[in-house]
Formats: structure tokens, C-alpha cells, sequence
């Protein structure tokens, strides 16, 4: 399903992240909020690695930081051999498109586009042609397991379904990292162990990142790092 990517891991070195409370999301404390407190990890090629803690330890913070949508206030992280801080703006956007596939819980698809659409879509931004943007987003569909259902909108699907389908179109671009916020979150069990199937399924040849409070879930990664108030535990 994907090209041979380098094996080079994803590594985070010494990375901190403070929040200034007057601008952060959380109203005009005026403090500063240490989010993630000198973390270090590598996310190797071919694996899947599960971020667990509990709510506020910091696990948001890092995987905006490993999917280039934040920079760190310390530390480095390098993906595949960049150092994504070094980045402008728009190159790290850049990097993102080419480089990281992004799956939310609430799967966060177009309701008014197809399945085939939703998948196709982050090859308008690369300028693909219409008909290798259906090809691709055609492929991908049938490597999830979603033959059958790629003219079926979001409303018309399940939550797994919908789920594979945005997994689908984390892949469009065949990046070499997956970042997952909670996955399985809004699954019951047996259709997350489906959407675990596919996510486990793709990390043999990229890296994958899985962020869950569920045990299931984490054990069905290759390793855990643990967060316990932005510091790692594990
Ligand atoms: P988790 O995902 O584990 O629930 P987060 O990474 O969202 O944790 O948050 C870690 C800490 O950083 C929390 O104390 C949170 O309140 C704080 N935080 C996160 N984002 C911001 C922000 N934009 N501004 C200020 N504080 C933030």
C-alpha cells in the first residue's frame, strides 16, 4: 500500500513546552503553564507507540509538537532527519502535508463530500490530477476495508467506517508518521479493534503514534510512553 520510507525514528530530544497563561487557550491567568517538561522519546520506523496519562499530563502538547502544528520552547524534534523547529511556518505546513497523516477521534470528515472525496482531498493540495486522486483515494479505501462504501457519505456510515475512512485519507499523501488523538474514543470495542487492526496494520512501514486514556487500546501498541504532569514516566 506504501512506498519504503527511511528507517530513520522520529526524536524528541529534551523537548519542553511552556504555555504563556495570558495568551493560551485558558483565559489571562497571567502564569505560565509548563505543558511538557524536558520529554525525550524515538518513535521507530515499523512501530506503533501509544502516549497514555492522565488528562492535563501533556499528551496533546506533544503530539501537536511530533505532527509539526506547534514548536517546542526547548529541546529538538527531528522527523525523519528534519528538525521541524527550524522550519517557517509555511515550510512546517508544508512538511506536515508530505511528511504526517493526522487522525482525530471524532474523525473530523467533510459530511458533504464522499468518502472517495474526503480521501482525495489532501491531493488537491499536491496538485495530483483528478484521476490519480480517485485512483489513490479508490486504493486506499480497499486497504482499510471500505470497498463497496466509497460513494457513502460520512452520515451513512458507521463510526468505525468513518473512522477508516479518515484513516484512508491520513495516508493519501503515504506519509512517514501517523499521529492518532484517541482513536478508538468515540468506538465501542469491537469496532475500535477493527480501526486498531488497520492503525497497527499501516505502522509496517511508518511510524505510528497513538494517543489514548483506554488500556485496550495501549495494549495494542509496541511500547507506551507514559506523561504524568508534562515529565515522562516510562
Ligand atoms: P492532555 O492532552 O494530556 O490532557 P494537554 O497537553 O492538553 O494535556 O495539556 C497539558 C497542560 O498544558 C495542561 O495543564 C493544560 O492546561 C496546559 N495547556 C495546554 N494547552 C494550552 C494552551 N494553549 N495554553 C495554556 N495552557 C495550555
Amino acid at each position: 500500500m506504501a512506498t519504503q520510507h527511511s528507517s530513520a525514528p522520529v526524536v524528541c530530544s529534551d523537548v519542553t513546552r511552556r504555555y504563556d497563561g495570558s495568551t493560551g487557550r485558558f483565559g489571562t491567568s497571567g502564569t505560565t503553564v509548563t505543558a511538557l517538561d524536558n520529554v525525550s522519546c524515538e518513535i521507530t520506523h515499523g512501530s506503533v507507540v501509544g502516549v497514555a496519562g492522565p488528562s492535563g499530563s501533556g499528551k496533546s502538547t506533544l503530539l501537536h509538537l511530533l505532527a509539526g502544528l506547534d514548536t517546542p520552547t526547548a529541546g529538538d524534534i527531528q522527523i525523519y532527519g528534519t528538525s521541524i523547529q527550524t522550519l517557517s511556518s509555511r515550510e512546517r505546513t508544508a512538511f506536515r502535508r508530505s511528511h504526517i497523516g493526522m487522525v482525530f477521534q471524532r474523525f473530523h470528515l467533510l459530511p458533504a463530500l464522499t468518502a472517495v472525496e474526503n480521501v482525495a482531498l489532501p491531493l488537491v493540495q499536491a496538485g495530483d490530477s483528478r484521476r490519480k486522486r480517485r485512483d489513490r483515494a479508490t486504493e486506499l479505501l480497499d486497504a482499510v476495508g471500505l470497498d463497496g462504501r466509497h460513494k457513502h457519505r460520512p452520515g451513512s456510515l458507521s463510526g468505525g467506517e468513518q473512522q477508516r475512512v479518515a484513516i484512508a485519507r491520513a495516508l493519501a499523501a503515504d506519509p512517514a508518521v501517523v499521529i492518532a488523538d484517541e482513536p478508538t474514543g468515540e468506538l465501542d470495542r469491537e469496532t475500535g479493534k477493527q480501526v486498531l487492526d488497520v492503525l497497527t496494520d499501516i505502522a509496517t512501514d511508518r511510524a505510528v503514534v497513538i494517543a489514548s486514556h483506554d488500556e485496550y487500546t495501549l495494549s495494542r501498541t509496541d511500547r507506551v510512553i507514559k506523561l504524568r504532569d508534562g515529565r515522562r514516566e516510562t
